[in-house]
């Protein structure tokens, strides 16, 4: 197989961690597997190079932050070639510029447009062990780019794609992804498999364990992703498509995660005019100053006049208030209720899409938890309800309990 591998910063941290990496690709190469490493900086070197910058300008030049922080991959491209040469593994790292990547000139943000991979091809072939450097990107005039925080996991999915690999694995200091943060839930299970789009709504959910766009792309390209630990030999979680028959089978038919996000706020525009137009003239202010929202609620009207509600990040609501006073005003609303001390709530299945009962069964757990629902909302793969800020924990435990501990222990007893 062709594998690429994809190392996070924690896991090249040090030497010694870097010794262990070198260790793993080398077994790796043992099974007779073709590897291409992607590299993140080690430990906090992309946090420290920008506050380096920022002691010289409050707002560091664009292109040359990047021409910095791209500094950082490559030191631990190097050090990791550097100990596989020590092991007498043939290697060869590889910069941006190098391996073909080719990003959009937007510094900082840069979008992977290409992956020219005919260099690391000419490498494989000779037998060696690419290492190439995350983050990092090159335009089309040769100008180095980084293409935003956290983003080497879509560098080494992009390579994959670029290279036809048969799997992209993500080395971390975790053993796999998780039913709940173990954190609230320590009886949380590491998941075998996951989809590429449930695991897309966990993590816009709060669960981070891979960046959203690299999970985006392994959708759009059908790459297999595997999330494995680094410092144990567990099997970690593969995240790839699931296929029509699998969809339907009782092994899917569950919730594969539980998750919360708190500070969350809650605002009403009591008694707005029903009528077209009213929703983008709230909405449209709070998009154009970049805020996002998220449950929105709309009642029945009553007599032409009507309630709207939605939820925002707690830090956006003093900037939410000033954009929609105005709004109000010219709506002839009656008042703005606005509130903090929210939580979310959420779980995450794909067996949604053919089964019924997974509302119902949230509805009553949180019933039986005495916990009240302010808001529901809901997409095909999964349900989410605001309540109370204080009532998150007990409400994570209560739906893993009901959705992955109940059913677990059905299916061994
Ligand atoms: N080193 C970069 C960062 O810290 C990229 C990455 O780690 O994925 O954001
Ligand atoms: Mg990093």
């Amino acid at each position: 197989m062709r594998i690429v591998q994809k190392y996070g910063g924690s896991s090249v941290a040090t030497a010694e961690r870097i010794r262990h990496v070198v260790s793993r690709i080398i077994m790796t190469r043992q099974a007779g597997h073709e590897v291409i490493v992607v590299v993140s900086a080690m430990g906090d070197t992309t946090d420290e190079l920008i506050a380096l910058a920022k002691q010289l300008a409050a707002e560091p030049d664009p292109r040359e932050l990047d021409v910095l922080m791209s500094t950082g991959e490559t030191q631990a491209a190097a050090l990791v070639a550097i100990a596989l040469k020590e092991q007498h593994v043939p290697a060869v790292s590889l910069m941006a510029s190098q391996a073909g990547i080719r990003t959009t000139d937007r510094h900082r943000r840069a979008l992977i447009t290409a992956v020219h991979p005919e260099r690391v091809v000419r490498e494989l072939d000779a037998g060696k062990v690419c290492i190439i450097t995350g983050f990092q990107g090159i335009t089309e005039e040769g100008d180095i780019t980084t293409i935003g925080r956290g983003g080497s996991d879509s560098s080494a999915v992009a390579v994959a794609v670029a290279l036809k690999a048969d799997r992209c694995e993500f080395y971390k200091d975790v053993e796999g992804i998780l039913t709940a943060d173990p954190r609230i839930v320590p009886q949380a299970q590491k998941l075998d498999v996951i989809s590429h789009e449930e695991i897309l709504e966990l993590t816009t959910l709060g669960a981070q364990v891979l960046h959203p766009r690299a999970i985006e792309l392994g959708q759009v390209y059908r790459m297999p992703l595997v999330v494995l630990p680094t410092f144990s030999m567990g099997s970690g979680t593969v995240i790839r498509a699931l296929t029509d028959e699998e969809r339907v089978m009782e092994q899917f038919n569950r919730v594969s995660g539980v998750v919360c996000e708190r500070n969350v706020a809650k605002v009403t525009v009591v008694g707005v005019p029903d009528r077209p137009g009213v929703a983008y003239q709230i909405f449209k202010p709070l998009a154009d100053a970049g805020i996002n929202v998220d449950i929105i609620v709309q009642n029945v009207s009553r007599d032409g006049i009507t309630d709207m509600s939605f939820t925002l990040a707690t830090e956006d609501l003093p900037a939410a208030r000033r954009l929609l006073e105005p709004v109000r005003g010219a709506l002839g609303a009656a008042i703005l209720d606005a509130a903090t001390g929210f939580g979310k709530i959420s779980i995450v299945g794909v067996g949604m899409q053919t089964h019924p009962g997974y509302a119902a069964t949230m509805f009553g757990a949180l019933r039986d938890a005495e916990i009240n629902i302010q808001m529901i909302t809901t997409s095909d793969i999964r349900i989410t309800c605001l309540i109370d800020d204080r009532d998150v924990d007990t409400a994570v435990r209560t739906l893993h309990e009901a959705f992955i501990e109940q059913v677990a222990a059905a299916a061994s007893a």
